[in-house]
């Protein structure tokens, strides 16, 4: 008997090794499924966040999600159904247009945007967002080095006042989405200056995810920004450009080589 214990812990390794391939645990942790710029979708737990995902065509060079991914989102269509929650940082065209936001809405009934009042303003402008109920729009005007947390269908969402780099009159806001048990951090087009993050304080933050502008990450003085004031344990950098990003791809892995760069529409990523 004794002799054959270890054949039967070996039976039973396999046992379990087979069940664990043929009948996959769900993931912990959150999966962020990338788009185009700065766009992404968060999910866990049956939960879905859109960021900066809902926007058209912008200028020469700026990169688009494919014709499909875009019906698919404008029609909140799997994967992109039963969102819950859509955020905009702000209301450049490489992040936010009026159409598929209200497509989107009027789409998926249970979709609630938190995002700021020139956001709102240019949705309320779009006539087909207009019967949209007032409740299903919420505006969330940040002062610079604010921090509000809020809890929106269930999500725990934490509001940044987080000014824009270069553009003072462009209302802006960061976020905090809690999901999965993770905490992802979308700084929008932040001014990486000490100034804009010293006083939000999200190193004692427990950023999980950081996901943040390519360019940050490959600037040396932004970069110690992003070391100092907010101590991410995962950089992604996004927001590349059309031209050349494989280019791009190289300087974040020089720059940072614990970095992930999403480049290709549809990539997603596990944490
Ligand atoms: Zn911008």
């Amino acid at each position: 008997m004794r002799r054959r214990l270890p054949f039967v812990l070996v039976l039973a390794a396999i046992a379990w090794a087979i069940s664990a391939f043929v009948r996959p645990e769900k993931r912990a942790g959150v999966t962020l499924t990338f788009l185009a710029n700065e766009g992404v979708m968060l999910s866990a737990d049956g939960k879905k966040v859109l960021i900066d995902a809902l926007f058209l065509k912008y200028e020469r060079g700026y990169a688009v999600p494919a014709d499909s991914t875009l019906a698919a989102l404008r029609g909140a269509r799997p994967p992109f159904d039963s969102v819950d929650v859509v955020l905009v940082t702000h209301r450049h065209g490489d992040h936010f247009h009026p159409a598929p936001v209200a497509a989107h809405l009027r789409a998926n009934p249970r979709a609630t945007v938190v995002t700021s009042q020139q956001v709102i303003d240019s949705l309320r402008g779009y006539t087909p967002a207009r019967a949209l109920p007032a409740g299903r729009l919420i505006s969330r005007t940040m002062r610079p080095g604010t921090r509000r947390r809020e809890v929106i269908a269930e999500i725990t969402v934490e509001l940044l006042g987080l000014p824009h780099g270069g553009h003072p009159h462009v209302q802006h806001v960061g976020y905090i989405v809690e999901l999965g048990g993770r905490r992802v951090l979308h700084v929008g087009d932040a001014d990486f200056s000490e100034e804009a993050f010293a006083p939000l304080r999200l190193d004692t933050a427990r950023i999980d995810v950081a996901l943040l502008p390519y360019w940050a990450v490959v600037n040396r003085k932004d970069r110690r920004v992003i070391e100092r004031w907010i101590r991410p344990r995962q950089v992604v950098a996004f927001h590349v450009g059309e031209r050349n990003p494989g280019r791009t791809e190289r300087e974040v892995r020089a720059a940072m080589p614990g970095a992930v760069t999403f480049v290709r529409s549809l990539e997603t990523l596990n944490r």
